[in-house]
């Protein structure tokens, strides 16, 4: 695994201040690690063409208190400086690199790309926005199954149901293998070997499924799912079909708050993650940044909140 002092989820406006402010500060070596191909991905994806960028969104006189500030500009202006940004600052930006799990292990966080323990960090700043969803599949999910399919792991357990799991990853070998006791669970994976999930996972999935606790099908695809007398017909790629109560599908990707609620941060009762006024939370040395600390977000804020964090981490935790 990579030591380093900050890992950064997110390469939106708020990671790469925060990196930038680690920078200035020397708080070194600070790694951003980004899911899409690209810096930016609400900006990129979700802004039109020669939109402007305001500098006051939402809020009247909203100003700088950091390293990072723009005025009032167009899209393609603004990646234009962040990139100029990035170069200026040499800031290390690891594209396709999805933050799945982290974890603490004695002083520090495990931080898990793509289902693996890739970096040792002492600090986590979160900056993953507010966009995020669970990947679905291809073909149509029919209205009629809502409540029957679902793209999130179950926060309860079911009993008694006839279940299908999708996927191959560690989430799906860690959802198949919490239902099977009470359930009748298939895990239906495209390939026909495993080759992402960890060897406590895999060993797990072959011991229940020796037990005849559940059903591995490895190498089949869906080609389709219809409701059917209440139940979910599934029409297996090769002509194959079975009818199933329930479906979760564990095929990557969260929303935000299943994300935070996963790595063990603690949230208020009106859904808001629970930060202090440095934007640390419950979690000591993990701190959120941008719009997933605010209620109403933007360019400004996001830069904002990354000065106060790294002062924060600064004056708490690095003065001697
Ligand atoms: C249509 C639209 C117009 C807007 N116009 C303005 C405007 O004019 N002015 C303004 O100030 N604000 C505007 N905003 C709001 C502004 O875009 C956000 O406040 C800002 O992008 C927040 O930055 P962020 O870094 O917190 O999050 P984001 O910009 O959402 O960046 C989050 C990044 O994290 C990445 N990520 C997510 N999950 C993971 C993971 N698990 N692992 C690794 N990476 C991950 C994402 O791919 C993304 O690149 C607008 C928003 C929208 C949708």
């Amino acid at each position: 695994m990579e030591k380093v002092k900050i890992v950064i989820v997110g390469a939106g406006p708020a990671g790469i201040a925060t990196a930038i402010e680690a920078k200035a500060n020397k708080i070194e070596p600070v790694v951003v690690l980004e899911k899409a191909e690209h810096i930016c991905n609400t900006i990129v994806k979700f802004y039109k063409p020669g939109k402007r960028v305001d500098a006051n969104y939402r809020e009247k006189d909203i100003r700088s208190i950091g390293i990072c500030s723009f005025e009032t500009e167009t899209k393609e202006e603004f990646l234009q400086r962040i990139e100029n940004w990035i170069k200026e600052w040499d800031l290390d930006i690891r594209l396709n690199s999805e933050v799945t799990e982290i974890k603490k292990k004695n002083e520090s966080y495990e931080i898990f790309v793509k289902d693996r323990p890739e970096y040792l960090s002492e600090f986590v700043v979160i900056a993953i926005g507010i966009f995020g969803k669970p990947n679905k599949p291809s073909y149509l999910i029919p209205k009629e199954l809502e409540g029957k399919v679902f793209f999130e792991p179950p926060l309860e357990i079911p009993e008694g149901k006839k279940i299908l799991v999708v996927g191959g990853g560690n989430t799906a070998a860690e959802v198949t293998y919490y239902l099977c006791d009470k359930n009748e669970v298939y895990l239906s994976y495209r390939r026909p070997q495993f080759f992402r999930i960890n060897e406590v996972n895999l060993k797990n999935l072959e011991e229940k499924e020796k037990q005849g606790k559940l059903k591995l099908l490895m190498a089949t695809d869906i080609e389709k799912i219809e409701p059917f007398n209440g139940k979910i017909k599934v029409y297996f790629k090769g002509g194959k079909e079975d009818i199933y109560d329930l479906i979760y599908y564990c095929l990557g990707g969260t929303t935000p708050e299943s994300f935070l609620r996963r790595i063990g941060i603690e949230f208020d009762e009106k859904g808001k993650p629970l930060i202090d006024e440095y934007f640390e939370t419950n979690l000591p040395k993990v701190f959120l940044a941008g719009d997933i600390a605010f209620k109403q977000g933007s360019i400004m804020k996001a830069f904002n909140s990354a000065h106060i964090i790294i002062k924060r981490i600064k004056e708490k935790y690095l003065s001697t």
